[in-house]
């Protein structure tokens, strides 16, 4: 039986391996492999494949049989392209070792470079390069590098901190250099560098307990277990886990010749995208340094100089460029940046190094790059022809277009800031502002053009002007369903939740955040796309969407090719218009308890809850309906020409009047009731599980006049715009429906008031009659209901709710620890739950369908602007999905992606 395969050879214009093979070879591996087979200049090298490290773990940390003759044998070829031979004392070839996964896992896995270096080798390394300084250099580097790597790491020593072999060795180079009087490594003479060598050497032994190994062989197989064993640290594991990598990937190691950018003023090393990955321009962007090795560059110890024009920044205007200092490399460069950007179609990240007036390319992958450019480099890529539409949409994440919405912190500034804590990112986008401690005060300094957050434990519908007048939300308690939550969304407002870190105290004005104390008026900056927050003011920077010709051309784009509908959660008319220019297809659902909060409108709401009987609560109705058909004459004239579906009222009552002491006195005052009648009628409508409540349809059906009056509000609205020439579309829907029965109750006052409301105006217009879907029951009863119901829109908020049992309101602490333990994967509420919610929602398409195949059915729960849960309901068939205005344009990119992905939908034109 042939041996199995485990090391790829690579050199220019040969190798075994190619772009396609990151599995096998690894990302680094797979690319180097392939730009070997486009003739670029590629230091030859092998690649161990990342079976080898599956092997390693599987069998007690052993390789497999003939392992080692195909290293020796690929070695060989090596050293017959370079013309040097490994540990040869006149001409000794010096190898990297590097890892390699499959999917990239900056810096956290190991490298040792220069291997190969020994007592005897480094005499044929200074006759070589004439440059005894050089060869120290790179000695010390490597005996630093291996011991601490291969010697300690590798062997899981885990010494004290401070205690590490690399900085005991540190030290010893500290020490020389005082002794020297020197500040600079550079400074230090060949000689100095020959006894640091020596000192490094014996302080090795010491430290460790085992000599630096003099054979080369030994360093060689000691580097390449080191970069198998890297696979497991620490470093490694936690970033698998934040990044979902499988465990059992593993990782692969490439051997490569060593080139030196280090060996004077003609070699020199950089790193360089092929455009530029913060803008998306299509400029050739980089840093490079002269005379240096990679590491110097990435390090930041020395300022790296830009690497043409394009490059030139306020900070490095002054230094020189690689296009000015070596022109004929430079263009050599420009000509492999031209090559690797048609070949990949995309934009690369890669890393070169000039040895002495020649180039050579360590790497090449596909460039990171931020939302701004991310768009940009894919509809310029289009319309280069590089690629096509289809493929543009792909390369922009859904998520990513956040970034072109909002302000947001500034990238670069952030990095360098210290997280104070983490909350849930409820509300996308950076904000800075004074801390506030109540709804009042932040609106009396929003008003004075102060820019504040709103720190609370949790928010409640009294709270709305302070939140709407706040920069930011942030609380300590609650999901991404909670009320902030949802509030702050619909105004694409910065927002964190459940921010269990938080200790507030409200009363004394403060909050202590691990060990740390704010009062009111101290600066937070919030990232409410990460959830992080932070001490102190951090620079915003804006976005400009009307003039961002590639973001509309790219949702142009996506609007052609996408079959689900979107629409959008508003229920003020300001909002309705924001959607409406972010592209929105139609209101999805207005919730219409937000509009009684108002302070005009809440105590003639109060009265009706605290009426005795009808003709009461009618008369405190009657006051109500202008205010309501005010909204929907707003919100139906924005939305003119478009579908508009209006809720009726869902919450339950209490939430009206959670008063206290000194409220409910006030109120008895302005109703002239006695407070002992309002407490205990709060008192009567108290409620153990409120969201399991007397809520929903179930509010209308004990007092119909509550729908009769609202279905007064809407169809008047609508009548009278028909009159004026306005093209209206509402949709009535009743909400949290479980039997058929408690659909047709209310179907019938709504319908019967429509009858009354076109007599009285003597106009006609079309309107549709429908429910939420929102509780198992109606899932599984979609069949019956969907006999009288004109269409569905799933409420995955609270079908998440009824379907795990969890309460929407208290789930934070629970979810925590579930996420962390990896009990849930994802936030039910943030991302449908497609194994269990998902067949809820299967069915209720299903059995509505097939009784009413033209059911008209969305989603406006808020996993409608969840990339994930938008291409579930892409599949399941769904017409459209419902999102607040900000998710838009995200879930048009979503929609359009999954009709790429799973072909056209339902709608398909
Ligand atoms: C839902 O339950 O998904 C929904 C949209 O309604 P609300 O969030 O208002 O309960
Ligand atoms: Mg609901």
């Amino acid at each position: 039986m042939a041996e199995r395969k485990y090391v790829y050879f690579f050199a220019q214009g040969q190798a075994e391996g190619d772009a396609n093979m990151k599995e096998l070879l690894g990302g680094k591996g797979a690319n180097l492999a392939e730009m070997c087979r486009l003739n670029l200049p590629v230091p030859p090298g092998f690649t161990i494949t990342t079976e080898v490290c599956t092997y390693y773990y599987a069998n007690g940390k052993k390789y497999p049989q003939g392992l080692k003759s195909q290293v020796e044998e690929a070695l060989r070829r090596t050293e017959q392209l370079m013309g040097s031979r490994f540990g040869d004392p006149d001409n000794p070839l010096l190898v990297s070792v590097r890892s390699g996964a499959r999917s990239s896992m900056p810096g956290m896995m190991e490298t040792v470079l220069n291997i190969g270096l020994t007592s005897r080798t480094i005499r044929g390394l200074i006759a070589k390069t004439q440059n005894e300084r050089f060869a120290y250099d790179a000695y010390r580097r490597l005996i630093m590098m291996y011991a601490d790597v291969v010697m300690e790491k590798a062997a899981g020593i885990e010494p004290k901190e401070g205690e590490g072999v690399r900085e005991q060795l540190e030290h010893e180079m500290d020490k020389l250099k005082k002794k020297r009087g020197v500040k600079l490594d550079t400074e230090l003479t060949a000689d100095d560098l020959k006894r640091l060598v020596d000192i490094f050497k014996k302080k090795v032994e010491q430290v460790l307990g085992k000599p630096f190994p003099d054979d080369p062989m030994e360093q060689l197989w000691g580097g390449i277990g080191a970069v198998f064993q890297s696979w497991t640290g620490k470093r490694a594991v936690s970033y698998r886990r934040i990044e979902g990598i499988p465990d059992d990937w593993g990782t692969a190691v490439n051997v490569q010749s060593m080139v030196f950018g280090n060996m004077g003023d003609r070699s020199a090393t950089g790193v360089a995208f092929t455009r530029n990955p913060a803008t998306g321009e299509n400029v050739f962007y980089g840093e490079w340094l002269v005379n240096a090795q990679g590491e110097d560059v990435v390090a930041g110890i020395r300022t790296p100089y830009p690497l043409n024009k394009a490059a030139k920044n306020e900070d490095n205007r002054h230094l020189p460029s690689l296009e000015e200092m070596m022109p004929e490399l430079y263009a050599q460069l420009v000509d492999i940046r031209n090559t690797l950007e048609k070949h990949y179609r995309d934009m690369q990240d890669i890393e070169f190094t000039i040895q002495e007036g020649r180039l050579w390319m360590l790497q090449t992958r596909v460039g990171k790059r931020n939302g701004q450019a991310a768009v940009r480099m894919a509809v310029d890529m289009c319309i280069e022809g590089l690629i096509d539409k289809k493929e543009a949409i792909m390369r922009v994440k859904p998520s990513q277009l956040d970034e072109l919405l909002h302000p947001m912190v500034d990238p670069i500034k952030e990095r360098h800031a210290e997280v104070l804590a983490v909350g849930l990112p409820a509300g996308p986008g950076g904000a800075t502002g004074q801390i506030v401690f109540t709804a009042d005060e932040a609106e009396r300094l929003g008003k004075q053009k102060q820019r504040v957050i709103l720190v609370r434990t949790e928010t409640s519908p009294e709270d709305v002007h302070g939140m709407h007048a706040a920069e930011a939300i942030l609380t300590s308690k609650g999901g991404m369903t909670s009320h902030a939550a949802l509030v702050a969304r619909g105004w694409g407002k910065c927002c964190i939740v459940g921010c269990g870190a938080l200790e507030i105290d409200a009363i004394n004005k403060k909050m202590t955040v691990n060990g740390k104390v704010f009062k009111e008026g101290d600066w937070l900056t919030l990232n409410g796309t990460t959830g992080r927050v932070y001490a102190g003011q951090l620079p915003l920077v804006k976005p400009d969407l009307e003039r961002n010709e590639a973001y509309l051309q790219l949702m142009q784009w996506a609007d052609e090719i996408r079959t689900l509908g979107v629409r959008t959660n508003a229920d003020r008319p300001a909002d309705a218009a924001q959607a409406r220019a972010f592209g929105a297809e139609g209101i999805g659902l207005c919730r219409t308890e937000h509009m009684f909060f108002d302070p005009k409108r809440i105590l003639a709401m109060r009265q009706m809850i605290l009426a005795d009987n009808e003709s009461e609560r009618r008369k405190a109705l009657a006051k109500l309906l202008p205010y309501q058909k005010k909204d929907f004459l707003g919100i139906l004239k924005t939305m003119e020409g478009l579908p508009v579906t209006i809720r009726l009222l869902d919450p339950p009552l209490h939430e009206f009047i959670n008063l206290d002491k000194k409220q409910i006195k006030e109120l008895a005052d302005q109703l002239n009731v006695p407070a002992t009648k309002i407490e205990a009628r709060i008192a009567s409508l108290h409620e153990a599980n409120p969201m399991l409540g007397h809520r929903g349809c179930r509010l209308g059906i004990a007092y119909p006049e509550i729908t009769e009056m609202q279905a007064r509000a809407i169809f008047e609205a609508a009548a009278e715009l028909t009159k004026q020439g306005v093209k209206v579309y509402p949709e009535v829907m009743v909400p949290l429906v479980g039997t058929l029965k408690e659909f047709l109750h209310q179907e019938k006052i709504i319908r019967q008031v429509a009858d009354e409301v076109m007599a009285k105006y003597q106009v006609t217009f079309r309107y549709l009659v429908g429910t939420m879907i929102e509780i198992p029951r109606a899932c599984l009863t979609a069949d019956e209901i969907a006999r009288s119901a004109e269409f569905f829109s799933f409420g995955t908020n609270d079908l998440t709710q009824t379907t795990f049992g969890f309460s929407r309101d208290d789930v934070g602490a629970i979810l925590a620890s579930y996420l962390s333990q990896g009990i849930l994967p994802d936030d039910p509420f943030q991302t449908l739950d497609q194994t269990g919610v998902g067949q809820l929602v299967e069915m209720g398409v299903q059995k509505g369908r097939s009784v009413r195949p033209d059911l008209k059915i969305g989603i406006c729960g808020e996993h409608g602007g969840d990339p994930a849960s938008i291409e579930f309901c892409h599949r399941v068939g769904l017409d459209y999905v419902s999102c607040s205005p900000f998710r838009v344009p995200i879930a048009r990119l979503a929609a359009a992606r999954a009709a790429i992905r799973y072909g056209a939908g339902r709608r398909a034109k």
